[in-house]
């Protein structure tokens, strides 16, 4: 008999059949003998539509009453789960965030949990009955309503199955699991059937936006087996976990990932001296602006150029600040670019293999493709290159590295 976390997103409970689906799956696997905990999301669209309630009213809604507000949509599809469960002859029980207690901090749309009380869980679970939790939401010290951040279900799903200690924590949603890279880009792109916490986590940060990054994050931290499965075709889905050491032959790179969202911004004949690149990228991420990849060049006549790259939201702040610290420096010159994509290749088998670089610039080369920047860190290569090859670079690089079928 295993425990089983299951949590099932807003497409997954957007309707009433759904839900019913969604119970008719429950069922199956609880009759099998497991132990299941069900985290669900709003249905989907719910949540959209009470932040807009909100915003018809005030424009920035009070962050208390907000929480108020949108934690009701995920206790909507806690109580239908529920009924639909008793519908089908098992008993079963819902909970709010606040009835579980999972306690967060009082930071009201972005709260972390702190602690979750297993004890009326246990209870339910050991007289036989589903339990069904409302994903997003908790309860501060003093016994506030808060809510996680968008997609925060998933993180609930995964500090439930933390806290529970459950053998499996399976998300459900309109994916069926984790593709080497976007099937969108890439037609002959496959379904892993497993990833490690870490490479899942480039991938994430990267754009494949399957799981809240959080979630994964604490599911590495607790170790807990993270399976991503589609809610409406049967399959293995891809299994998240750490790395399997006894595996003789990884491959090298998992996946490819790629992000249309940045913007490069480049500051040219600054002098090379102690504090430059500090006064230059300090400036920019003390008005809150990440900053991604970096590279600084010093030429023969001692002269420095730093280039690196922002959210392409943030490039017009970011611009003008750069602009103002070329005047302070005496720059030569500042400009920016927002048509470049990053492409990276990542897998933890590049820790124990040479000449993953070369291989995946040559790629590159092949196409004619030209490489504006490079970062590397232990399981990934990133380069910066021209907008309108991002289809043909993923392309190659998934062939090039035996991604496909
Ligand atoms: N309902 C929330 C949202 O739409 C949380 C979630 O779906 O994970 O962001
Ligand atoms: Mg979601």
């Amino acid at each position: 008999m295993s425990l089983i976390v299951q949590k099932y997103g807003g497409t997954s409970v957007g309707s009433v059949e759904r839900i019913k689906a969604v119970a008719a799956k429950v069922v199956a696997r609880h009759q099998a003998g497991d132990k299941i905990v069900v985290a669900v999301s709003a249905m989907s669209g719910e949540t959209n539509r009470l932040i807009d309630l909100a915003k018809a009213i005030h424009e920035q809604p009070n962050l208390r009453e907000m929480d108020v507000l949108v934690s009701t949509g995920e206790q909507v599809t806690i109580a239908l789960l529920c009924m639909a469960l008793e519908a089908e002859g098992v008993s079963a029980r819902s909970y709010t965030g606040g009835q579980v207690r999972i306690l967060t901090d009082n930071a009201h749309g972005k709260a972390r949990i702190k602690e979750i009380d297993g004890h009326r869980i246990h209870a339910d679970l050991n007289a036989g009955r589903v339990v069904v939790v409302a994903g997003f939401q908790g309860i501060d010290d003093d016994g506030n309503i808060t809510t996680l951040g968008r997609g925060g279900s998933d993180t609930t799903a995964v500090a439930l199955a933390a806290a529970l200690k459950a053998d499996e924590c399976q998300i459900y949603t309109d994916v069926d699991g984790v593709y080497t890279t976007d099937p969108r880009v890439v037609a002959k792109a496959r379904r892993l059937d497993k990833i490690t916490f870490e490479e899942m986590l480039e991938m994430a940060s990267q754009g494949s936006k399957i799981l809240q990054i959080r979630s994964v994050e604490f599911a590495g931290k607790y170790n807990v087996p993270l399976r991503v499965m589609s809610s409406f075709q049967d399959g293995p889905g891809t299994l998240i976990s750490l790395e399997d050491n006894d595996q003789m032959e990884e491959p090298i790179v998992s996946g490819i990932a790629f992000n249309r969202d940045e913007a490069k911004l480049t500051i040219r004949g600054i002098p090379d001296q102690p504090g430059v690149a500090y006064k230059v990228l300090g400036a920019i991420s003390e008005a809150n602006i990440e900053i991604d990849v970096i590279v600084q060049n010093v030429a023969k006549d001692d002269s420095a150029t730093i280039t690196f790259t922002v959210h392409r939201n943030d490039l017009p702040k970011a611009s003008e600040l750069l602009n103002q610290i070329a005047e302070d420096l005496g720059a030569l010159e500042v400009s920016s670019d927002d048509r470049i994509v990053k492409v990276s290749i990542v897998g933890v088998g590049m820790r124990s293999h040479a000449g993953v670089a070369a291989k995946m610039f040559q790629a590159l080369a092949a196409e004619g493709i030209n490489i504006q920047l490079i970062t590397t860190s232990e399981i990934k290569i990133t380069v910066v290159i021209e907008e309108r090859y991002l289809e043909l670079a993923v392309r190659s690089l998934h062939s090039a590295f035996g991604l496909e079928e």
